[in-house]
């Protein structure tokens, strides 16, 4: 079972995606709803309106707390800037710039190679963070005109784009991969 922070985003079009792949899903708003998930995702939507939502979820501690004990996250676009340097679960070594591609109208559909497949992916930037710096120990993913635009350490995946809004499987897979491996027994 695969928990979506729900307090504001695209919540549902992960939760369509999760369906696609025959996983059960959670919406997550308060703390007990982190009981039992075998991987979380933070969906895009506002990081400064989910910010303060999450500070009066609770759901700060706990989830700090399961992050820390290898829980696997998934975060997409706001999801991103709440995982990296400055966030609220800063569990991944990367530093980023909000809206630094420019206003909503600067939005875009780009197709590109990730190293995850021999298929250029159709990927959905929407006011999006720029990774500015990962860490050595990341691994860069996917990079467009030269900006990591997803990667991956240890548990935590993130991309700075909108994989929910299309209807390539490729990244859903990838995380529901890492969950699957890192399922506690039966
Ligand atoms: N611009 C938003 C922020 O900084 C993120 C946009 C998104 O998630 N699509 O929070």
């Amino acid at each position: 079972m695969v928990g979506v922070l729900a307090l504001q985003g695209d919540v549902r079009e992960h939760a369509c995606g999760l369906a696609r792949a025959g996983e059960p899903f959670r919406a997550v708003k308060s703390p007990e709803h982190l009981a039992g998930l075998d991987g979380i995702i933070l969906p895009g939507g506002e990081s400064t309106a989910l910010r303060r939502l999450i500070a009066s979820s609770g759901l700060t501690a706990p989830l700090a707390n399961l992050l820390a004990r290898g829980l696997p996250v998934w975060g997409t676009c706001a999801g991103v800037i709440l995982l990296c340097r400055g966030g609220v679960w800063p569990v991944i070594d990367a530093t980023l710039q909000r809206n630094a591609y420019g206003p909503q109208l600067a939005s875009s559909v780009r197709r590109c190679l990730t190293v995850l497949s021999e298929h250029p992916f159709p990927m959905v930037f929407i006011r999006a963070p720029r990774l500015i710096r990962v860490g050595p120990d990341v691994e860069v993913l996917a990079r467009l005109d030269g900006t990591v635009v997803a990667c991956r350490q240890g548990n935590t995946l993130l991309t700075t784009f909108h994989p929910e809004l299309t209807l390539d499987t490729l990244f859903v897979d990838v995380f529901l991969k890492k969950v699957r491996a890192s399922r506690l027994g039966p």
